[in-house]
């Protein structure tokens, strides 16, 4: 059997209880190397043989899980975050129906609720926005035009652009060509939840700057919207004017 697991942002208490269970009694992992800490292997038995899925190619990964499962082993492949989210889990899991090989998921933190957590920032403030959008630029990977950046900013919703941390320019010029301008407030978040965790409070206008200034070129998310600044409302969920299932309306005066 094949559990793919989502590690959580990078600490590695942030991973679930089912997550760390998962890797203490695999037989093989094949961890994304190029974006989970290392600490977490740390769940690993001895004698568990520990691959890092960077320096492979999807046939090589899908070998290797299937020579496990001829052996009867169980093979864990640990995603960062979660693995629904850029996880390139969809091809891996089509090749394991054709094969026959049983697999579940267990899902992670994932690191734009970590970046989230560093901030100590809510992203759906009432008054601010209502909405999360989780994009990236177009890179090597293409992104279909209707999902342009443009286009989402046009929304002027909370945004979590991942991916994007070597195009700071570009993305700036994409959410200006939406509804921001150089004054939204914006952040950067490197290796979120990481002993060398950075969180940057800028503008749309001063991402590119303040990027290069502390040297963050990938493993960062780029957060933009009026919810980094809070919102001009409370929200009703707490409000004493606004009775609940739960509590009653208790009128002030
Ligand atoms: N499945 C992952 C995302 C993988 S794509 C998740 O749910 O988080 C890789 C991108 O995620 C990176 O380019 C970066 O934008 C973001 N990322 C992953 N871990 C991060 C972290 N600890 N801090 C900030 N950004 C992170």
């Amino acid at each position: 059997m094949v559990h793919f697991v989502g590690a959580g942002p990078g600490a590695p208490d942030l991973i679930t209880l089912r997550g760390a269970r998962l890797l203490e009694n695999a037989d093989l992992v094949i961890y994304a190397g190029s974006l989970v800490s290392p600490a977490l292997l740390s769940y690993c038995r001895e004698s568990c043989r520990i691959l890092n899925s960077a320096e492979m190619t999807l046939e090589e990964i899908v070998e290797a899980m299937q020579k496990a499962e001829e052996r009867g082993e169980t093979t864990v492949r640990l995603h960062t975050g979660d693995p629904s989210v850029y996880g390139a889990i969809r091809e891996q899991t089509e090749r394991l129906d054709a094969l026959g090989i049983s697999y579940d998921v267990t899902p992670g933190v994932s690191s734009f609720c970590g970046a989230a957590a560093a901030l100590r920032a809510e992203y759906t403030v009432p008054g601010a926005s209502q909405t999360v959008i989780l994009t990236r630029m177009a890179g090597r990977t293409p992104v279909p035009e209707r999902e342009s950046v443009a286009a989402l900013a046009a929304h002027g919703s909370s945004m979590a652009v991942f991916l994007s941390a070597g195009m700071l320019e570009k993305l700036r010029a994409e959410l200006i060509r939406g509804a921001y301008s150089d004054e939204t407030p914006a952040a950067l978040v490197y290796k979120a939840s990481w002993p060398e965790e950075k969180c940057i409070r800028c503008t749309v206008g001063t991402l590119a700057q303040r990027a290069e200034e502390n040297g963050i070129q990938k493993t960062a998310l780029v957060l933009v919207g009026d919810f980094l600044e809070g919102g001009p409302e409370r929200s009703r969920l707490y409000d004493p004017a606004f009775g609940t299932e739960y509590r009653e309306r208790k009128d002030q005066g």
